[in-house]
């Protein structure tokens, strides 16, 4: 073998040994994100769990449009402990996985889609074409989810409360936006569930529906 052949052997060799380093790399790069992913999400329903909601609202809200509605909304499902307490946890995991696709279904894009723990799931609205356009598309997702039987052999039907903080054209912060919707919510539950309760952060009124 000449010195030449032998210098092209080792080139080979190293170029090669350079491609399997790049596809190993690649691999956990991938991997990497995966799991990334993976950590942001809520297991049962494959939702954005409560920190990575905060963390794409925040980055959202730091950057927004500035004539832009956004609306916040938490979701909560009534007197759920009594249906996991009657009916066993099955049931009440098909209830969530049930409200979780609707919110899959109703809100494809321009969404963040979170469960904050629990029976309370939070939906994030960028941007939102009207008000009207809103109160439409929760109030179907609301009866859509009302009217699921999740009984086995006999009846079982469930109700949503929910509370809802928007922002007419003025700057807000999460916290001020989660801290509206709460308020809506726990509005909606005290004047009997199974409402929706609005809170326009620029006119600081409570509407109900
Ligand atoms: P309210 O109408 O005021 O909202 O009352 P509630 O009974 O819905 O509220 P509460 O917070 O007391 O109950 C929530 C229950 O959710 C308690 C817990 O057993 C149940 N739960 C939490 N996570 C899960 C889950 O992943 N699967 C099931 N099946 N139940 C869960
Ligand atoms: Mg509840």
């Amino acid at each position: 073998m000449s010195q030449n052949d032998s210098y092209a052997d080792r080139l080979l060799e190293f170029r090669l040994q350079n491609i399997q380093n790049l596809e190993e790399l690649q691999r956990i790069r991938w991997e990497r994100d995966k799991y990334r992913e993976k950590s942001r999400r809520d297991l049962t329903t494959g939702l954005l769990n409560k920190a990575a909601m905060e963390e794409e609202i925040c980055s959202y809200l730091s950057d927004r449009p500035v004539q832009s509605l956004d609306a916040l909304i938490i979701l909560d499902i009534d007197d759920f402990k009594h249906v996991n307490d009657h009916y066993g946890h099955l049931i009440g995991d098909a209830v969530i996985l049930r409200l979780s696709g609707l919110m899959k279904e109703t809100y494809e894009k321009d969404a963040f889609l979170g469960r904050f723990g629990g029976d309370e799931f939070v939906v994030f609205l960028k941007n939102v074409g009207s008000g009207e356009e809103m109160e439409l598309k929760l109030e179907k997702l609301k009866g859509e989810f009302g009217t699921t039987n999740f009984g086995k052999d006999g009846e079982l039907y469930c109700t949503i409360s929910v509370g809802v903080s928007y922002n007419m054209e003025i700057s807000t912060s999460y916290e001020a936006m989660f801290e509206c919707a709460d308020q809506a919510l726990y509005k909606a539950k005290e004047y009997g569930k199974d409402k929706i309760a609005f809170f326009e952060i620029k006119a600081g009124v409570l509407k109900y529906l």
